[in-house]
């Protein structure tokens, strides 16, 4: 396994115990049991995997790479690193500045940039219209990309089913700067659709049986989908590749959603010309984070936290797993957690920030589900972990070493 220089900071003595502890025993990582640590009072499911990934340890370690590597120099990212609040503030801290924002509207314009400068583009990747502005001024974006090799994959396999004439639906978040991204890199080589979830997904599919008016598709898809697409013509010919952090389960359900639409029109026995079967680009480390999370859904937890920033992806996918069971708090950071009483977290539904009251339960023993998304420091989820306790029983946290197990399940 590789490993990454990322600052210490970043790093959590307690969570590399438990993270090598279950590394050693489990060397092929076949047991998506979670690991209890128990403080007596307070005993926490950690899920068997969780926090920071290959793609997004990779991205840190260049990106302070290009800070020692360039002393007085006018450093860039082209927007958020990854999607992590303390990490990107730390950057920012350390002189790094943001050109654009995760919507990809400009802090700094462009003609502020010159060949000069470095530039550094995030694990998301970027679009092929910044690359072109880039290579334009004379920037080699080249030598500290950080673009994640998993993200990079599905541009690669969308290629070669798109040389093959398959239009691509892409399973994503539009305006999220991956799928951003990909959309751009897709599109020149296959026509592509970005399809949000499974409700559109319906759309697409009544529109290859004829039900739905071109004109009122094109109208719903707007922005969604590249230049000169004619939906009579491109929708006959499928393959699916998602955003790298999506629910497996909602790729899964609209690619068979959209293989059935297909096999209806043209019949199983001339299936394989007209659906591609792909299986799906979602990268290991959401995958094994969503597996790992659903064990905690068979724990007796009380409850459960997601710790994140709250415009990640792949973390807002753990909280929508975890919700289904659990009263479960998606928070960023240790900060949240205002009092033994109160909790400040992200409403997923509501899109906002709310303060809930009495979310520890008031008995002699607490039982917490928690997990992190890819790219939160595990650094975090120990301040998270010690702060509960301390609030619940600050005598646990000053005498007792935590035990740590396997709770299989
Ligand atoms: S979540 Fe997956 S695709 Fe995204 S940066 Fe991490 S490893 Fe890469």
């Amino acid at each position: 396994m590789r490993s990454f220089e990322i600052p210490d900071y970043f790093t959590s003595e307690l969570i590399s115990k438990i993270k090598n502890f279950r590394r050693y025993a489990d060397k092929r990582k076949e047991d998506f049991s979670p690991t209890l640590l128990d403080f007596g009072k307070v005993k926490f499911y950690i899920a068997r995997h969780f926090g920071f990934c290959f793609g997004v340890q990779n991205a840190i370690e260049i990106a302070y790479k290009a800070l020692n590597e360039n002393p007085g120099k006018r450093i860039y990212l082209l927007s958020e690193m990854i999607h992590n609040p303390e990490v990107n503030d730390d950057l920012r801290e350390q002189g790094i500045n943001f050109i654009q924002d995760a919507l990809g509207n400009q802090f700094i314009t462009w003609n502020e940039i010159t060949r000069d400068d470095i530039v550094i583009i995030p694990a998301f990747g970027t679009t092929l219209e910044t690359m072109k502005i880039l290579e334009e001024k004379g920037i080699d974006y080249r030598k500290y990309n950080t673009t994640c090799p998993f993200v990079e994959k599905v541009w690669n396999r969308s290629e070669i089913i798109g040389r093959k004439g398959f239009t691509i639906i892409i399973h994503g978040k539009h305006l999220h700067e991956e799928t951003r991204a990909t959309f751009s890199h897709v599109k020149e080589s296959a026509p592509s659709l970005i399809v949000r979830n499974i409700d559109e997904a319906k759309i697409v599919a009544n529109k290859i049986a004829g039900k739905i008016p071109t004109g009122e598709f094109l109208e719903i898809f707007k922005d969604k989908y590249s230049r000169g697409f004619n939906p009579e013509v491109h929708l006959n010919k499928l393959g699916v590749v998602n955003q790298t952090t999506m629910l497996a389960e909602e790729t899964q359900a609209i690619a068979n959603l959209l293989r059935n639409a297909l096999k209806e029109k043209f019949g199983e026995a001339n299936l394989k010309e007209h659906f591609a079967d792909n299986r799906d680009t979602l990268c290991y480390a959401t995958n094994d984070n969503q597996t790992a999370t659903k064990k905690l859904l068979v724990t007796d937890a009380d409850l459960a936290l997601v710790v994140g920033g709250y415009n990640s992806s792949n973390t807002s996918h753990l909280y929508e797993l975890l919700s289904s069971k659990f009263k479960t708090y998606f928070i960023k950071d240790k900060n949240e957690l205002l009092s033994r009483n109160k909790i400040r977290h992200f409403c997923l539904k509501e899109k906002s920030v709310k303060i809930s009251e009495n979310y520890l339960p008031t008995k002699n023993e607490i039982k917490i589900a928690i997990t992190s998304g890819a790219s939160c420091p595990d650094s975090e989820v120990e301040a998270v972990i010690k702060k509960i306790v301390s609030l619940v029983d600050e005598e646990s946290l000053r005498i007792k070493e935590p035990e740590i197990s396997v709770l299989y399940l």
